[in-house]
C-alpha cells in the first residue's frame, strides 16, 4: 500500500483506507494493533492521525500530543476488535525508560488497543515485531508520500 497524497484532506482519506485494511484483518490475542509512523517534522503523521480518529467518529480530534507522550480515545461504539485508540508522539522523549514508565507493557498487550506512535525510532527497542510501519516524506509543499509495510504474519 502507498500513495502520494496532494492535500491533508488526501492523507487523512488514505488513513481512513488503511484503517478499513486493519479492521479487515482478524485480531491478534494478547497484543495491541501498532502503527509505528516513521518521517520528518510536517511528513504529515498528525494529520494522518486526525484521518484515523475521523473514520472511527470520535469526538475529539487529535491534536498533537507532544507534550503529554500519550493521549487516549475512547472508540464508542467499539470497531472491530478496538475500544481505544492510542497515540503516541515519542518525539521528546530522552529514554524508552519513558513510554514503559506510562505502562507501554500493559497498552501494548491489550487487544483492544489500536495504538500510533510517532517518531518511534525513539523507542525502536519497545516497538513490536509484529507492528505496522508507515514511511512518510515530504515531496513539495502540499504533496507527501506514504508507504505502509505489513507485519509479516
Ligand atoms: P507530523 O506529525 O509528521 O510532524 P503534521 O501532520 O503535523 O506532520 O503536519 C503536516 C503539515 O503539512 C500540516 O501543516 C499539513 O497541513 C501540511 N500538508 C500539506 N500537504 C499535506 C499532505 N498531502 N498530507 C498531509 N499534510 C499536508
Ligand atoms: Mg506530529
Amino acid at each position: 500500500m502507498e500513495e502520494t497524497t496532494e492535500s491533508k484532506e488526501a492523507t487523512e482519506r488514505f488513513a481512513k483506507r488503511f484503517l478499513d485494511r486493519l479492521l479487515a484483518k482478524p485480531g491478534k490475542p494478547g497484543t495491541a494493533t501498532v502503527v509505528a509512523l516513521e518521517g520528518d517534522l510536517g511528513a504529515g503523521k498528525t494529520t494522518f492521525t486526525k484521518g484515523i480518529a475521523r473514520a472511527l467518529s470520535l469526538p475529539d480530534l487529535v491534536t498533537s500530543p507532544t507534550f503529554v507522550i500519550e493521549k487516549v480515545y475512547y472508540i464508542d461504539p467499539p470497531q472491530g476488535p478496538y475500544r481505544r485508540l492510542v497515540h503516541i508522539d515519542a518525539y521528546r522523549l530522552e529514554d524508552p525508560k519513558e513510554l514503559e514508565s506510562i505502562g507501554w507493557h500493559e497498552i501494548a498487550t491489550d487487544p483492544e488497543n489500536l495504538i500510533l506512535i510517532e517518531w518511534p525510532q525513539k523507542v525502536a527497542g519497545l516497538i513490536p515485531p509484529r507492528a505496522w510501519h508507515i514511511a512518510f516524506s515530504y515531496v513539495d509543499e502540499h504533496s507527501r508520500n506514504m508507504v505502509v509495510t505489513e507485519p509479516a504474519q
